[in-house]
């Protein structure tokens, strides 16, 4: 039987509260910190990526962290303050739900459903991702194939949701001078084989802030539909991925030369 992720049911057209967020001619940015820390944070961010245009805010409130010690995430009370982000700027949010105890909290509140790499493999996740009416973003497991993301994205299609983003964040490979590898090969198959809107992780891949910029501008060139980057204001405090996360100067300057690439390709960045 054919998968659903890759047949011609897809949407590569997704609209937000009557807006058309994701097409085929844009490269949408989604910025925003790893994780929800304090209201005092995320209002401050929020309102200067307003500024500067961005349309898509992103930050977690239930982070799945490696480290069962690390900060876990501000949990209700985050997506209580991603709310106020929404209604106080008019940003769009996209946050993470990391397993069933927490989805229809994170549903309520967000405008992408945002379903993890570590969370790629959990079937009821998916399923009930599928049952909502909101967009959902897929991360491949670091571990997985593109074939199994494939097949775990119908888990939530099946149910019978169509706006569905593939997103690639990086794979481990034997190299462990960057956090994980970005696969932009595997990349290039999801792009080839299924209408999903592909979107790319520069920051996940990478881990390191030095080289997010240059991956950044290689993943407007490669041709997706979107680009999710950590942006913190203050980096070195930041409670998840600090090393990944560029501050507002750096994300300012990268917005602006994304745009021009974007416009050698034909796409526009926003
Ligand atoms: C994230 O986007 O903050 C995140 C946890 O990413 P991933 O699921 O790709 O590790
Ligand atoms: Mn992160």
């Amino acid at each position: 039987m054919e998968l659903i992720s890759k047949g011609n049911e897809l949407n590569r057209n997704i609209s937000i509260g009557g807006e058309e967020l994701f097409n085929p001619n844009t490269c949408r940015i989604m910025a925003g910190p790893c994780a929800v820390e304090s209201r005092d944070q995320i209002m401050y961010t929020a309102e200067k990526l307003a500024e500067m245009g961005i349309k898509i805010f992103r930050a977690g409130a239930f982070k799945p962290r490696t480290n069962p010690y690390a900060f876990q995430g501000a949990h209700e009370q985050g997506l209580k303050w991603l709310e106020e982000v929404k209604n106080t700027y008019g940003m769009k949010v996209i946050t993470e739900t990391s397993d069933a105890t927490n989805f229809s909290a994170v549903e309520q509140v967000t405008d992408i459903i945002q379903i993890g790499a570590k969370a790629m493999y959990d079937h009821s996740l998916l399923r009930a991702a599928g049952r909502a009416s909101k967009p959902v973003l897929l991360k491949r497991h670091f571990g997985a194939t593109v074939d199994e993301l494939f097949k775990m994205a119908d888990y939530v299609l099946v149910e019978g949701n169509r706006n569905l983003m593939l997103c690639e964040r990086g794979i481990r490979t034997f190299e462990t001078s960057s956090r994980f590898t970005l696969d932009l090969c595997g990349a290039a198959v999801i792009k080839n084989e299924s209408r999903a809107p592909l979107i790319l992780d520069p920051s996940h891949s990478m881990g390191y802030s030095f080289g997010v910029p240059d991956i950044a501008k290689a993943c407007v060139a490669f041709g997706c539909e979107g680009i999710l980057i950590e942006v913190h204001h203050n980096p070195e405090q930041a409670l998840c991925d600090k090393d990944q996360a560029l501050n507002l100067d750096q994300f300012k300057d990268l917005y602006e030369t994304m745009k021009n690439i974007g416009n050698v390709i034909g796409k526009e960045v926003k």
